[in-house]
């Protein structure tokens, strides 16, 4: 179930018109579906029910503040990766007892920050972190609750750039090597040893090498929890979205009972994992990001130009690689869908942004309903590392961003103002105070 179908030829987002979003707020636009949010994340609950998981979105994928509060008031916790995700899940009304901190980089004022808010766990990933998260928290007269992150040398089998399992990958400590880590760890006053961790890559679209990484970790999270008294096993994200077709058959293969073989469904994730973790007798926590919100947006552009070389036809439109940049980053395919249905045949075309990167694209050689300038496209999939992702390249606004309810849209984050890209900046001092200052 998702929450983006066209009705008598017009794409809807729930039971808004996007062409109206688009009409009043400008394009390119983001628009999200609270309601397809919350599906999956109960679905995914429900599938794992019989762990009484905590889950913990990932919210790299998609940070904005009402999708954060979504989440929040559906009882997720939050997987942060810096001291600004942590400031800014406080801000959308997260409970840091159920936040847990990632990342390989942490700074010693992330660590603090994290230590003063008291985050439920943060995530170490090599030994000189630990080193001083035990100095940090012992200067605070505190015990940092931490969980060693296990690299379980599992091939996600992903796209290279989103594998982190294996020991090619800067993430975690090698599977043989955590044991000993523990046992060092131990002997820290500053530490406490709550739980155990991994993560393996992002979207995976087979149960199999999660069953793997969960198989092999599972019985080092028994020992551990027997030798160290630990609580937790996170078992991290990554599980997949289907990115095409998402709109051709009114709801994505993702969540139709009995799906294709091969399509990786909540239950078959469960399946996979559940026999495995169920005997532990550990809390279960997972961080899924994309999954959660990855089929929850789209990316509304308009078509400025269509452009035909003899040899080609590019589809010009006002959204750019600063606004979603998966195409140019991963090869990633987007399903890119008109928002009026059409008749008339399809034109081989490729879609592609204004800016000044031959990477600046959305689709290559993909057969389209025949568009003309003017006229509105919906990137689909796009509500996870989208907007996030987005920058200010070729001094582009950062997009705006729309959160729909049912009958109710919402503007959720307003379109960047052109001055304040540049806000930050300032002439040096022997350039002179009487530069040009214009506002636009
Ligand atoms: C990115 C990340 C996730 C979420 O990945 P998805 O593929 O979006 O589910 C979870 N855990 C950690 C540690 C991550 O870095």
């Amino acid at each position: 179930m998702h929450g983006f179908r066209h009705v008598a030829g017009r794409l809807h987002c729930e039971r808004v018109l996007v062409e109206a979003l688009a009409r009043r707020h400008g394009t390119p636009l983001y628009v999200y579906s609270e309601q397809t949010m919350a599906d999956h994340f109960v679905r995914l609950k429900a599938a794992l029910g019989s762990l009484d998981p905590l889950i913990c979105y990932a919210m790299k994928a998609n940070s904005n503040l009402a999708v954060l509060r979504v989440f929040a008031g559906l009882g997720a916790g939050f997987d942060l990766v810096s001291g600004g995700e942590l400031e800014r899940a406080l801000a959308a009304g997260a409970d840091p007892g159920r936040c847990v901190f990632a990342g390989v980089g942490k700074t010693e004022d992330e660590i603090r920050l994290a230590l003063a808010q008291g985050v439920y766990a943060l995530n170490v990933e090599s030994e000189p972190e630990l080193v001083r998260i035990d100095r940090l928290a012992s200067r605070m007269g505190r015990r940092a609750p931490v969980a060693i992150r296990v690299n379980p040398g599992v091939d996600a089998r992903t796209h290279a750039k989103i594998t982190t399992g294996t020991y090619e990958n800067k993430f975690g400590i090698a599977f043989e090597q955590v044991a000993g880590m523990y046992r060092r760890a131990s002997r820290l006053r500053g530490v406490w040893l709550r739980g155990v961790q991994m993560h393996i890559g992002s979207q995976l679209t087979e149960a199999g090498p999660f069953e793997r990484a969960v198989r092999k970790v599972a019985p080092l999270a028994a020992e551990l929890a027997s030798r160290h008294g630990i609580e937790f096993f996170s078992i991290g994200g990554g599980a997949g979205i289907v990115y095409r077709p998402a709109l051709a058959s009114g709801e994505p293969r993702w969540w139709r009972s009995g799906a294709a073989r091969g399509v990786l469904t909540p239950e078959r994730y469960a399946a996979a994992v559940v026999p495995w973790l169920r005997p532990l007798g550990l809390r279960i926590l997972l961080e899924p990001g994309r999954l959660l919100v990855g089929n929850a947006g789209i990316l509304v552009t308009r078509v400025e130009y269509v452009k035909r070389t003899g040899r080609k036809t590019f589809v010009i439109v006002d959204a750019g690689m600063n606004d979603l940049i998966r195409p140019a980053f991963y090869d990633a395919y987007h399903e890119i869908v008109p928002l009026r249905r059409r008749g008339g045949g399809a034109v081989v075309s490729d879609v592609v942004g204004p800016i000044c990167e031959s990477g600046d694209w959305f689709c290559k050689g993909r057969p389209l309903p025949r568009v003309q300038a003017g006229e509105y496209l919906a990137i689909c999939s796009a509500g996870a590392y989208g907007s996030v992702m987005g920058s200010n390249y070729n001094t582009r606004p950062q997009a705006a961003e729309v959160l729909v309810r049912g009958v109710r849209a919402a503007l959720v984050r307003r379109r960047q103002a052109l001055a304040e890209i540049w806000a930050g900046e300032q002439l040096a001092p022997w350039q002179g105070a009487r530069a040009a200052r214009r506002q636009p």
